[in-house]
């Protein structure tokens, strides 16, 4: 079997241009746009890259996008101050804060200072909490593991009954996307680091997701034949066939598994291109929530 490859970035555009349209329909009726607030402290290149087209997305759909770019040593205190500001700034509909936070931050407290109805990463443990009790209708939900169920949505895998694994049980993706797929009735199981035989787990998934960070750990072999494999990983490793140079891997040794699954995402072009257009979604779902 050759799987079907699920494409995000297609995915990721149609999800844009409905929100570009709803934009436009915000603005028509309260005579503003949703406003995207992005904080990053610090200067880690992944995250500047990944902040400035957070930034970026939430332009081009036509909201006001706004990057704080903070230096390395700025205080606790002080991204406490503009959190709180933010907070109360009605033009602000959405806060996200770019993680991981340098050390001396304490990333929990600040994920608490963050009003949860501005949360659109989703993080606040209010949010986690109404995902948690089957309350997502009421909660942002982190963009991630929601871009996950519209890739699954794409492959048409029927969810009711069936068997769903989770590599990775992490607050920002694992263990959002186990409680999204139980909201849809799957029986799911979460493997983590300390998972007995994980091979002999993954190969029961109808649905294998991997959020685990370790290049192409999933091998062919996991997998069931016909099971949707959604690979979260992101990982760069160096380039074999064009030495000095480095290339993106999910975390599925992705032609193996591909002999094997019925539908794949592919790295990049998979999960990676839905998580900016999921956050533009929640934003755009709080200013409307907010605006009553
Ligand atoms: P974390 O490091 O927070 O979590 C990794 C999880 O994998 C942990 O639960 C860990 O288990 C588990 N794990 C580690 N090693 C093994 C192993 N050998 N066998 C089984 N489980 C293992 O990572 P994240 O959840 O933040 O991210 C996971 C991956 O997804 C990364 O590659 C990241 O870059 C990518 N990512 C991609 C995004 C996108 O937009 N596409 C967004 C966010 C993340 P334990 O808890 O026991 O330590």
């Amino acid at each position: 079997m050759t799987a079907r490859v699920l494409n995000g970035k297609e995915l990721a555009e149609q999800v844009r241009a409905t929100v570009r349209a709803g934009v436009a329909d915000f603005v028509k009726a309260h005579g503003r746009a949703p406003g995207l607030d992005v904080i990053i402290v610090g200067e880690d290149a992944a995250s500047v890259v990944y902040t400035r087209n957070k930034e970026k997305a939430a332009l081009e759909v036509g909201m006001r996008g706004n990057l704080h770019r903070l230096p390395a040593q700025t205080g606790e205190a002080e991204l406490l101050a503009i959190i709180l500001r933010l907070n109360d700034d009605p033009s602000v509909d959405g806060i996200l804060v770019q993680l991981p936070l340098p050390k001396h931050i304490d990333s929990d407290k600040v994920i608490l200072a963050i009003d949860p109805s501005k949360d659109v990463d989703g993080f606040h443990p209010v949010n986690a909490g109404q995902l948690a009790i089957g309350r997502a209708d009421r909660a942002l939900v982190p963009c991630t593991p929601r871009g996950c169920m519209k890739l699954l949505a794409l492959a048409g895998t029927p969810l009711a009954g069936a068997r769903a694994v989770v590599i990775g049980r992490s607050n920002i993706v694992g263990k959002p996307v186990a409680q999204l797929l139980l909201a849809e009735h799957a029986t799911v199981t979460i493997a983590h680091s300390r998972t007995r035989d994980l091979p002999a787990v993954c190969r029961e998934a109808d649905v294998l997701i991997a959020a685990v960070g370790k290049p192409e750990m999933v091998r062919g072999d996991w997998v069931k034949a016909g099971a949707v494999v959604i690979d979260v990983g992101i990982n760069r490793v160096s380039d074999s066939a064009n030495p000095g140079k480095t290339r993106l891997v999910g975390d599925v040794a992705y032609d193996e598994a591909a002999e094997r699954a019925g539908a794949i995402t592919p790295v990049p072009g998979g999960v990676g291109p839905l998580t900016i257009a999921c956050l533009l979604e929640n934003t755009l779902l709080s200013a409307k929530r907010r605006a009553g």
